[in-house]
């Protein structure tokens, strides 16, 4: 099975209209979404829509779950806020439904677990960023790998004898490795590079392939100014900060 795998998307239509056409190229079986589909960017009703025409196994993100009131908003950053509150003005009582029903986890055919920030909390939306952090959700995975987001950086935690953490962008996984895999983000990178960030898991050879790739970013940045948005939010996707 090769599993097509969109870190956080934000709202950004053309970073993620460039990563599916690059994902379908892969031969993708199944689509998977680790969250904050919504929230940032100015395209929420059409990133809705199109993970959900694709059949995407979609987890809530934060962003997902404050924009249908599932989440209080007032921990968020004033831009971050701002954002969340725009996005409810324009979502449909459906979009909103959608929102509304992502599940925390998801674990598809025993081999991928899907969650946006940990998985020994989810609902807490915590940032693994050391070890320590990356044991706790290693010891709640049940499967050889797990797929996540939220912080916007990729990176790959291991766990061998020990847990190890990797920058490579592809990672096979030996025999009793399991791996959680921050995706990096799709509409709102944050580690120096703009370029769209998506990975490729293929469950027969066990690889993990994360990828990049150049996407209209003055397009999407003018939609954000043109839709009243914070500046910030138009600015910051041009450097991926
Ligand atoms: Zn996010």
């Amino acid at each position: 099975m090769r599993y097509g795998i969109l870190g956080d998307i934000h709202s950004n239509f053309e970073a993620l209209d460039t990563v599916i056409r690059e994902l379908r190229k892969e031969r993708v079986d199944r689509w998977i979404s680790v969250g904050d589909v919504v929230g940032y960017g100015a395209d929420p009703a059409r990133c809705v829509d199109v993970v959900r025409e694709l059949k995407c196994t979609v987890v809530a993100g934060n962003h997902d779950y404050a924009v249908c009131d599932r989440l209080n908003v007032d921990f968020f950053n004033a831009y971050a806020r701002e954002a969340v509150l725009w996005t409810r003005k324009v979502l449909s009582r459906e979009q909103m439904q959608f929102l509304e029903d992502l599940e925390l986890i998801s674990v598809l055919d025993g081999e991928v677990t899907v969650v946006h920030g940990s998985l020994n909390f989810p609902e807490m939306f915590d940032y693994i960023q050391t070890s320590y952090d990356a044991h706790l959700s290693l010891q709640a995975l049940t499967t050889p790998v797990c797929f996540l987001g939220h912080s916007h950086v990729p990176v790959t935690f291991l766990q061998g004898q020990t847990v190890s953490y990797t920058l490579d962008p592809v990672i096979r996984l030996r025999d009793g490795e399991r791996a959680l895999v921050n995706v990096g983000s799709v509409g709102q990178p944050r580690d120096e590079d703009p370029r769209a960030a998506y990975a490729v898991y293929d469950s027969k050879t066990r690889t993990v392939e994360v990828k990049r790739i150049e996407y209209d970013v003055e397009a999407a940045g003018r939609k954000i100014l043109d839709a009243g948005l914070p500046e910030i939010l138009a600015e910051r996707i041009k450097y991926g900060r």
